[in-house]
């Protein structure tokens, strides 16, 4: 436990139910925005995409559109969304979308300012590692998910697929200037993918609860995204137009931007990210319920913090919880509850004959999380951990 931190998220945030429609009152960072999006179509269909288009107007900027970011954003796509924001001189982004969108709109803005590929800016084995020079581009970002905090975090992740490495790239000048967090932009998420998000955001405060390096900031903000996360999750998962719920559930999201924002994570992000560098199709919150069981199992089995892991299952809806495989109970029993108990690693084309290279590429990529462990994890445990996840 760190007593020390510093608390400084610059992100102007707008929170709430048609929040959205209030973003025309703003003062923008730019006049030209570069719109970053997946294909568009679903933004189209419920509207998000008028509705933001109308609030851009009303605040005076102009838009160029740049409607091709994958799930898991790919490194090529993020150098051609730069090219394109230097092209149409946008002075800065806006996201609309969930994490892939945002997280690859942190980084165009980034390589529209600065020289080089964005591997030089990576901190892996096969990255530059090296800091950029030039502040990128202003950021306003408008999420249609609950999942990943990336509105109000400075990290991105991006993957390279010929390097097979996933990493996050971090730096304070990535924060948006303004996020708009609107939860009726939410209820149109499937209810599968609105599990594996919400799955995503209940570990970035699970693991930012559990970090050793942890802050007596991060840890209040992640109890409160915990209980918040239990509690409607599975409503939202089958009761998709529930907007108390959505809300609930898109508070709990940014509140694990937050602990991000204000503490570490641990490894088991850094245990997921190889799974689906190897394997892109592999949504990043399905791939972490795939090896949460295991690897909190591991972390218990190593005697690590058990009052937190209590502390944990009572904020999972156990009040009576005592021992710290109560939270393993918890955490299944919602898994079950939101229907992705059943997921399968060999559904995505994982095979057993690549967790030790996998086990290799977590430490090498995201090696620093790995030191945030409440107890240490060898290489071993890792590929046991995949092991035992696997199905
Ligand atoms: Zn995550």
């Amino acid at each position: 436990m760190n007593d020390s931190f510093v608390y400084d998220i610059p992100t102007r945030l707008l929170f709430g139910p048609g929040a959205l429609d209030k973003l025309g009152e703003e003062t923008l960072p730019g006049k030209k925005a570069l719109l970053v999006m997946t294909g568009g179509k679903s933004a189209k269909a419920t509207g998000a995409y008028d509705r933001l288009l109308a609030q851009l107007a009303k605040a005076g900027a102009t838009v160029a559109e740049f409607p091709k970011v994958e799930a898991n954003p790919l490194r090529p796509t993020v150098m051609e969304g730069a090219a394109r924001a230097k092209a149409e001189g946008c002075d800065f982004i806006v996201a609309l979308g969930g994490g892939s969108v945002m997280d690859a709109a942190k980084m165009i803005g980034v390589m529209a300012r600065n020289p080089g590929d964005l591997w030089d800016y990576a901190f892996t084995a096969t990255g530059g590692n090296k800091r950029y020079p030039n502040d990128p581009l202003p950021l306003v970002c408008v999420t249609t998910t609950a999942g990943t905090g990336s509105e109000i975090d400075d990290g991105a992740v991006i993957s390279d697929d010929d390097r097979r490495e996933k990493p996050g790239f971090m730096d304070h000048r990535q924060f948006p200037a303004l996020s708009v967090v609107d939860p009726t932009l939410m209820a149109s998420v499937p209810a599968h993918l609105t599990a594996y998000q919400g799955f995503d955001a209940l570990f970035h405060s699970v693991e930012g609860y559990l970090a050793g390096p942890r802050t007596l900031m991060s840890e209040l903000y992640a109890l409160a995204a915990v209980e918040r996360i239990a509690a409607h999750l599975p409503r939202c998962v089958s009761h998709p137009d529930d907007l108390e719920a959505r809300t609930q559930m898109a508070l709990a999201n940014t509140l694990g931007g937050f602990v991000m924002s204000t503490g570490p994570l641990t490894s088991e992000h850094a245990i997921e990210h190889a799974l689906s560098a190897f394997h892109h199709a592999l949504p990043h919150g399905a791939g972490l319920i795939m090896v949460s069981l295991a690897y909190y199992k591991a972390l218990i089995g190593k005697g690590a913090c058990p009052g937190r892991f209590v502390r944990l299952a009572q904020a999972l809806g156990r009040p009576t919880a005592t021992k710290p495989e109560d939270f393993l109970d918890a955490l299944a029993a919602l898994q079950r509850a939101c229907g992705v108990d059943a997921l399968k690693m060999s559904d995505y084309g994982i095979v057993p004959d690549e967790f030790p290279a996998m086990a290799k590429n977590a430490r090498d990529t995201l090696g620093a999380l790995f030191a945030c462990d409440p107890a240490p994890l060898s290489n071993d445990d890792v590929v046991a951990i995949y092991q035992r996840s696997y199905r």
